[in-house]
């Protein structure tokens, strides 16, 4: 048995669903169950929606909805023809679901409504490749994974039971392989106890395909992207970057520690617990090797770069010298983490702290303005955070040249170096 899972560029059109599904029903490759993504971007514009409602902006959040439902109709449509009836009413039927709701006066939190709109996205996507599928003579079924994927109620960072959903796992999604070749669900969501949805964080479909290849003890899992591999720099940014064959899992939790945007951070814990190889392939292009991922430490590896642009950093003075002790360093974690946010980079001096962050300017007005209370607050923005791991000096000459290094942090395998034009 092995796991698929493919994100929202697999599917984002009628001829990539084509190509998508022929990965999936390719013969004699074995049982697997396929964890999908939103369409294209579906999930942004879902969220646009679920912004809409929550301002008190009804009439504008259902013409949102309203593209969205028009955009998979239409996408339904060039793909199934024989079972388009049924497929419809299932589309109409999530439709539904989300219209009562807009047509309501919010009164929880923005975070609840977000899940229950936003969900739809995985719903759609996944129904329409299912319907696909099987009028292919595909023998696939459908699961709607809040059935099986049980969650707290942290709406949009939900935590997972393992245990009810493990036994979901067993009794529900195990004895549908003795008829089926394919089992589709979505990746993403999932739902409490109280049958309210809810969401795993963006992104968040990786961390769902490896749950699910914990629980079904798979044989591997694959991630299906629209890159060759897991490349050691962004290829947009550095047209030197490398394909890398092979990495550890150790070394992605890392890359994606800092800012790699590979895999979903969450992902490799449930694959690393039960030794399951996780693959990264191109589904332009499936006879490439990929990259596969696992316990091994391949001997060598490539300068790996990830760039971070938009960067500020604040220093957070103390005013009475304080700094040496841990109350207010716990006083601004303590903010972070209201505010959802995370520095990626951060110095402690005698009398100050410095962080670095993605520049969101809401979240950092906010952050700086709740802190200012407490410390001196300074602000540098238009900064550029570079982390090289695997570095030589040499690598590190060339990617400074012309900069101004406003911060920098070595150890053995990591450097991260804060700069500005
Ligand atoms: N559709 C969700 C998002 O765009 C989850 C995912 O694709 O992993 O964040
Ligand atoms: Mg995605």
């Amino acid at each position: 048995m092995k796991v698929y899972k493919f994100g929202g560029a697999s599917i984002n059109s009628v001829e990539r669903i084509r190509n998508s599904s022929r990965i999936m029903a390719e013969e004699n490759s074995g049982s697997k169950l396929v964890i999908i993504s939103a369409m294209g971007k579906t999930t942004n514009a879902l969220e646009k929606v679920a912004e809409s409602f929550y301002a008190g902006r009804r009439d504008e959040a259902l013409q949102l909805f309203e593209q969205i439902k028009d955009s998979h109709l239409n996408t339904l449509k060039y793909l199934v023809t024989l079972r388009a009836l049924a497929a419809e009413k299932q589309l109409k039927d999530f439709f539904t679901e989300v219209e009562w709701l807009l047509h309501d006066k919010p009164v929880r939190n923005y975070d609840y409504y977000y899940d229950q709109i936003v969900c739809c996205g995985e719903l759609m996507s996944t129904a329409i490749v299912c319907h696909y599928l099987q009028e292919q003579g595909v023998q696939a079924v459908w699961v709607d994974v809040r059935d099986i994927l049980r969650t707290d109620d942290q709406f949009r960072d939900a935590g997972i039971d393992w245990d009810y959903t493990r036994k979901q796992v067993d009794e529900q999604i195990k004895p549908l392989f003795k008829h089926h070749d394919l089992v589709i669900t979505q990746g993403y969501i999932g739902s409490t106890d109280e049958n309210e949805s809810t969401t795993l964080g963006r992104e968040g479909s990786d961390y769902s395909a490896a749950i699910f290849a914990n629980l079904l003890d798979a044989e591997s899992l694959t991630i299906w992207k629209d890159v060759e591999a897991v490349m050691s720099a962004d290829p947009k940014q550095y047209p030197e970057a490398t394909r890398i064959p092979e990495l550890s899992f150790t070394e992605v939790i890392e890359m994606a520690y800092y800012g790699a945007q590979v895999i979903h951070p969450k992902t490799i814990k449930p694959l690393q617990n039960k030794q399951i190889p996780l693959y990264v392939k191109s589904f332009l292009d499936k006879s490439l090797p990929g990259t596969i991922i696992s316990a091994k430490h391949p001997k060598t590896l490539p300068p790996i770069i990830v760039d971070k642009q938009k960067q500020v950093l604040i220093q957070f003075r103390s005013r009475d010298f304080s700094f040496v002790e841990d109350k207010p360093v716990e006083q601004l974690h303590e903010l972070f983490r209201e505010i959802r946010i995370k520095p990626n980079l951060s110095q402690n001096t005698a009398i100050s702290l410095l962080c670095c962050f993605d520049d969101h300017p809401e979240k950092i007005d906010q952050l700086a303005l709740a802190a200012a209370e407490i410390f001196d607050v300074e602000l540098q923005r238009d900064l550029r955070l570079l982390t090289i791991r695997h570095y030589t000096e040499e690598v590190i000459d060339n990617l400074i040249a012309g900069m101004q290094v406003v911060l920098e942090q070595k150890t053995k395998e990591t450097v991260q170096i804060l700069m500005r034009k």
